[in-house]
């Protein structure tokens, strides 16, 4: 069998070496210079700042992809648990840092609400049942025939999955603080905590399972580890060419073609490209049937992220690694990005710092960081040429005032990433920052399937398909593909 992975994601990465280890001959071509795709790395003047990923959780997806071909994990990568998960800030300056350690966490929840106590041991309770659900059971079973979606509709129902992760949670918790904390998750893939099933509040329970960890030299030295692995395994590379066209005949996949017109033949073309823009830019079948047309175009898209890099020349060593700060109207923003399609100055955020854990991410005596603040999708059509420095500008004001004084002055490297970023660089439609949103309707069978139903030969790994955005999301959906491929 020859296979063709088109994108190298974390999604690509892995079905390229999931196929490997079935015994394919496997081509992966991503159209930049580097493999990582949303987890590229960008090093400048002794920083390294990871482009995306920064929370890592069931990290034995990732040790799995070295086991497959014996390999030992330890050779290549190194994972470290963190203590504290997050560190949440509300504009009232009331600080909680969440972590595994369940004494902490309701020692904090108690002094907010101690009546909120019980309630957080029956939502964790229930968590542990969506996620024995929704991610043991069903995060690695290809969802392409509505049977399968059908025969699990009861117990998805049984669940709850037609309440959003914010009305599941507040069914637990009094405190609208506490109910924020708890609710934060489908952000992390791209989803509004007040439309997103609660089949992702399993996430709360994920992270409490294997707990969160960091990858020592950033998680682009993930990336770095798997790219020696797919080298040592013979899969070959080719970096720095776009993939123009998929080519077919009669519905059936035959190769694809390359910016610089070489044509590779093929009986499976795996893409971990956006399917949405897949299917709109590179196929060369016109005709789609009407219940597809339909589906896709109904579908509703992730927040776009702004992404603001910085190096300091000072350390701000009493910030966590993660900080998440809530902003007054949290409701309203998230309104306004994902309905309304609108900035708004009340903005929240999460910071990064890595270098609060590994020293190599900075030049001694310098911090890293990265900021990203949701903002709308472009299907806002805002001008981000006009828009990007006034975010930068209003994200910096905010963080002086709260976490990182005098922080103007002692910046020494910066950059920032749009959505235009997204949609021009990595291929993706209206730059979301995860594909299509986590809703109940664009979930399982109702998403972009893993084994395209228009194409013999075509199949999706990725944000885009099953289970969805996400490392442990993408990494699962090339276990899928290696079920039906
Ligand atoms: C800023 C940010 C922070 C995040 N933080 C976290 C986190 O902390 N934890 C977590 O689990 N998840 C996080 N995520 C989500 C996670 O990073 C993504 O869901 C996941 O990495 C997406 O992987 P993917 O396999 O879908 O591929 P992508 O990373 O989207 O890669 C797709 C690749 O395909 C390539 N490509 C597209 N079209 C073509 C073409 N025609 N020819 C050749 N190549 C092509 C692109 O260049 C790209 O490299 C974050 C995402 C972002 C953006």
């Amino acid at each position: 069998m020859k296979s063709v992975v088109i994108g190298s994601g974390f999604g690509g990465i892995a079905a390229a070496l999931r196929l490997k280890a079935k015994n394919h001959s496997v081509t992966l071509i991503e159209k930049h210079p580097d493999l990582g795709g949303r987890a590229r790395v960008f090093k400048k003047n002794g920083f390294t700042f990871d482009g995306g990923p920064t929370v890592i959780t069931a990290p034995y997806l990732i040790n799995e992809l070295f086991e497959l071909f014996n390999k030992k994990p330890d050779n290549y990568i190194k994972l470290t648990p963190l203590k504290t998960w997050y560190r949440f800030i509300f504009e009232d300056g009331l600080k909680f840092d969440y972590s595994g350690d369940e004494i902490q966490m309701k020692k904090q929840i108690k002094k907010i609400n101690k009546d909120d106590v019980k309630g957080y041991e029956e939502l964790v309770k229930f968590t542990k049942k969506i996620f024995d659900k929704g991610f043991t059971e069903l995060a690695d079973v290809p969802f392409d025939k509505p049977l399968v979606m059908i025969k699990q509709l009861p117990a998805l129902l049984k669940l709850k999955s037609y309440k959003s992760v914010y009305s599941l949670v507040s069914s637990y918790i009094r405190n609208e603080k506490l109910r924020r904390i708890l609710s934060m998750h489908p952000l992390l893939v791209g989803g509004n905590p007040f439309t997103t099933t609660s089949i992702y509040g399993l996430i709360l329970y994920l992270e409490k399972k294997w707990g969160i960890h960091y990858s020592m030299g950033g998680t682009g030295h993930i990336i770095n580890g798997l790219e020696k692995l797919m080298k040592e395994e013979n899969i070959n590379i080719i970096k720095g060419h776009e993939v123009t066209n998929i080519i077919s005949s009669s519905n059936k996949i035959k190769g694809i073609k390359l910016d610089n017109q070489k044509i590779i033949n093929a009986d499976n073309v795996i893409c971990n490209a956006d399917p949405p823009a897949v299917y709109e830019k590179l196929l060369d079948i016109q005709k789609f049937n009407s219940l597809f047309i339909w589906k896709k175009k109904r579908m509703q898209y992730s927040m776009g992220l702004f992404v603001y890099y910085f190096g300091t020349k000072k350390t701000y060593d009493d910030v966590e690694h993660h900080t998440i700060k809530f902003g007054e109207k949290y409701k309203e923003h998230l309104d306004d990005i994902f309905n309304k399609k609108k900035l708004n100055d009340d903005i929240s955020y999460y910071l990064h710092r890595p270098s609060a854990t590994d020293s190599s991410m900075a030049p001694m005596g310098h911090d890293c960081f990265y900021v990203l603040v949701p903002v709308p999708n472009n299907q806002s059509k805002i001008d981000w040429s006009i828009e990007g420095n006034k975010i930068k500008n209003l994200v910096i004001d905010k963080m002086e005032q709260s976490l990182l004084p005098n922080l103007r002055e002692n910046i020494v490297e910066d950059f920032y990433l749009t959505p235009d970023y997204f949609e021009k660089e990595l291929n993706t439609k209206y730059g979301s920052g995860f594909s299509i949103q986590p809703k109940f309707t664009q979930s399982a069978y109702f998403r972009f399937h893993n084994k395209s139903e228009i194409c013999d030969g075509l199949y999706f790994v990725g944000a885009g398909t099953h289970p969805g955005a996400g490392v442990p999301g993408v990494l699962s959906s090339a276990k899928v593909l290696s079920k039906i491929l």
